[in-house]
């Protein structure tokens, strides 16, 4: 139901998980969040936000972050089912979508066929292993390696539905990458950090100003550059508005 992201230089889960608050009255099942640290770690728990910081290791590190408060669509409201979605044992790929995937159980099939290994009965697993296989996987099967946002744009061109979409690799540790069709996003320009969010209610605190990605349109976040790009990988003019009201 909600997405955010955050790269810079404070804690990544502290900012996620007050961030993920904000967010609480669009109503949600479960709630999670996959930092990058040395690795990608996901944390997930059903029920409210304070279940999920029970269960984050105390003073964890790591400065890059996605999260996610689900409003369950496809599978029941459940641990497995939440949000983060990952891809690669160890994990390569972390996802956080708001929408639906409508043509997921023909994408799953076919991924399944192929190897992957399904542990949610969510849509959104589907996203993971697709980038998963679109960034790592050759059509002959040879490990090759394309980079995130290449691998997104194949894979968007595969995925009919809604979204909007919060994606880390860990072999991409710099930065996290957007995407998003008929689901509301929006970026924060902070001062050595940059936020992403379903709503700018998420980082109204820390900075009000912000650019709406267009439906669409990728972009890459890092704590000091945010890169809009057209459907075809075109670097976009950033549109940065100001939010007045409070
Ligand atoms: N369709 C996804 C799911 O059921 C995302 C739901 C949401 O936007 O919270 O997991």
């Amino acid at each position: 139901c909600g997405i955010v992201g955050y790269a810079g230089e404070n804690s990544a889960a502290s900012v996620i998980i007050e961030s993920l608050k904000k967010l609480e009255y669009r109503g949600y099942d479960s709630a999670g969040i996959t930092v990058l640290g040395s690795g990608l770690d996901t944390y997930k728990s059903v029920g409210k936000i304070v279940n999920l910081e029970a269960v984050l290791p105390k003073g964890i590190g790591g400065n890059l972050g996605i999260g996610h408060t689900r409003w369950a669509t496809h599978g029941r409201p459940s641990t497995e089912n939440a949000h983060p979605h990952n891809s690669g044992n160890p994990c390569k790929i972390s996802v956080v979508h708001n929408g639906i995937i409508e043509n997921y159980m023909a994408l799953k099939e076919k991924l399944t066929a192929e190897g992957y290994e399904f542990k949610s009965e969510t849509d959104t697993e589907v996203i993971a292993h697709l980038l998963h296989k679109h960034i790592y996987e050759k059509p002959n099967g040879t490990e090759a390696k394309c980079e995130l946002l290449t691998g997104l744009r194949e894979a968007l061109k595969e995925i009919e539905g809604s979204y909007a979409l919060a994606i880390l690799c860990a072999d991409e540790p710099d930065k996290l990458v957007l995407a998003r069709k008929d689901s509301p996003l929006v970026i924060g320009l902070g001062k050595g950090e940059n936020f992403a969010a379903s709503d700018v209610t998420a980082f109204l605190n820390s900075t009000r100003d912000v650019i709406f990605v267009d439906d669409f349109d990728t972009a890459i976040l890092t704590p000091s550059s945010v890169e809009i790009f057209d459907r075809e990988g075109n670097v976009k003019e950033k549109k940065i508005e100001k939010i007045e009201w409070d």
